[in-house]
């Protein structure tokens, strides 16, 4: 489908596209994809779920606000990624490939080193000429093509800023937590970094923290029954879901 304006978020840029509803007076639908085939033309392609839609319809066209909070963190969080990974090994790491969407961001680049703890800055979304935003510093990515207009996203005014089309968060508090769950090579000299964001972000960690709290608890019983002369417990073992010293 085609609308004459849309809050939709068509995928680019590494973003995954938006999630929502188009309800006209008598139907309603479900966005499944969002796509941008041509400069200007963004087409959605949708699952009627009532009713009819025709050509001509009146429709109210709507993100799903949850969907969208998630895929702003995940686009800032990438940001974030990017900056941080840069700071530890120069400006050489420039990400050639980037994919986000709710909960979930994957960076790849050449990487080898420890990355630098999260940072909160200031975010700020401006829009300038292509040469300013070029004088400035601001990164242009590989296979992206930008106007002349262009928009750039700033985190902590120089420290990240990049050209960008996506949704991003006032401020980067509000990415939550950018939790890396991954670290492997998908290519020759190539990393592939991926992330937990936001509410998932903070599941992982707390899984994360609930195994460590349990490792450390078998340890504890390990060296108890050493003392103890080998025997047994009679303790069964914790199970997952069983609580623990999890945050
Ligand atoms: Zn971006």
């Amino acid at each position: 489908m085609v609308l004459d304006r849309t809050p939709f978020h068509a995928e680019s840029g590494g973003q995954d596209s938006d999630a929502g509803r188009l309800t006209a007076a008598s139907a309603e639908a479900e966005v499944l994809d969002v796509q941008r085939p041509l400069p200007g033309l963004v087409t959605h392609q949708v699952r009627v779920l009532a009713g009819e839609l025709a050509p001509g319809d009146e429709v109210t066209a709507a993100v799903d606000p949850e969907w969208r909070l998630g895929a702003r963190q995940a686009h800032s969080g990438t940001h974030v990624l990017h900056a941080a990974v840069r700071q530890v090994l120069g400006p050489a790491a420039l990400q050639p490939g980037a994919y986000n969407r709710p909960g979930y961001l994957r960076l790849d680049l050449p990487w080898r080193g420890a990355l630098s703890a999260a940072t909160r800055q200031e975010g700020e979304v401006r829009r300038m000429p292509l040469a300013e935003a070029r004088r400035i510093g601001a990164l242009a990515l590989f296979g992206e093509t930008y106007g002349e207009d262009v928009r750039v996203v700033e985190i902590g005014g120089a420290w990240s800023r990049e050209l960008c089309g996506g949704t991003h968060v006032a401020h980067a508090s509000q990415i939550g937590v950018v939790a890396l769950t991954g670290e492997s090579s998908v290519g020759a000299g190539l990393r592939r970094l991926e992330a937990a964001t936001g509410f998932e972000g903070f599941a992982y960690l707390a899984r994360a923290g609930t195994g460590a709290a349990r490792r450390t608890g078998r340890a504890r019983r390990g060296a108890a029954r050493t003392a103890e002369g080998g025997r047994p417990q009679g303790r069964a073992p914790r199970r997952a879901g069983d609580g623990g010293a999890g945050p």
